[in-house]
C-alpha cells in the first residue's frame, strides 16, 4: 500500500526535508559536498559501491520534476550534465545511469550512478548496492577531483558555472 496522505503530507514537508536539512553541508551521513550551483547542490555518495556515485541535489525543495518552471528545469539538468562530465572525467565509466527517484524521499534529485567494466550490465539498478565506504580522505580526494574535473566540464557549456564550496 502506498503512503497515507497523511504521511505523504509529512514527506513532502520542506520543514521537515533530511535533504533540506543536510544537502548543504559540507560532509553529512550520507555524502560529501563537491558544488555548488545556484540551483543545486552536488554531492560524492559515501556508498562508493558504484565508483563516482554522486547525486545532483536541487536546492529548493520541490517534491516532483513536474513543478520546476522551464528556467530551473534546464538549470538543473545543465547541472546534471556537467556533473556527469566531470564523474566521466574522473572515473571513466562505461556508462552513467541518471535516475530521479523520491518515493521515499520526495525532494528532486538526480542519482548520478556509473556503472564501470566489471559490473553486469543486465543485473537491475539498485542503489542499494554494498555498501563500500571509503575512508574519509578518499572521499574528500575524490571531492577535489571532481571539483577541477566540473571546472573542464562546465566549461564545455556556455551557461553552467557553479563553483568550490566556500572554506
Ligand atoms: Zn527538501
Amino acid at each position: 500500500m502506498w503512503w497515507t496522505a497523511d504521511e505523504w503530507a509529512a514527506l513532502t514537508d520542506a520543514g521537515t526535508c533530511g535533504m533540506c536539512t543536510d544537502a548543504h553541508l559540507d560532509v553529512n551521513e550520507h555524502s560529501v559536498l563537491v558544488v555548488e550551483t545556484a540551483t543545486s547542490f552536488v554531492r560524492i555518495a559515501r556508498n562508493q559501491a558504484h565508483r563516482g556515485y554522486c547525486l545532483v541535489i536541487l536546492r529548493e525543495h520541490v517534491t516532483d520534476l513536474a513543478d520546476l518552471d522551464p528556467e530551473q528545469l534546464g538549470s538543473f539538468w545543465a547541472d546534471v550534465q556537467t556533473a556527469g562530465r566531470a564523474i566521466a572525467e574522473v572515473f571513466e565509466p562505461r556508462r552513467i545511469d541518471y535516475l530521479v527517484m523520491g518515493h521515499r524521499m520526495p525532494h528532486l534529485r538526480c542519482h548520478l550512478l556509473p556503472q564501470h567494466a566489471a559490473d553486469d550490465p543486465l543485473r537491475n539498478v539498485d542503489i542499494s548496492d554494498g555498501p563500500v565506504l571509503l575512508p574519509a580522505s578518499v572521499l574528500q580526494d575524490d571531492a577535489v577531483a571532481l571539483r577541477r574535473a566540473w571546472a573542464h566540464a562546465a566549461g564545455r557549456n556556455r551557461r553552467g558555472g557553479g563553483s568550490a564550496p566556500q572554506r
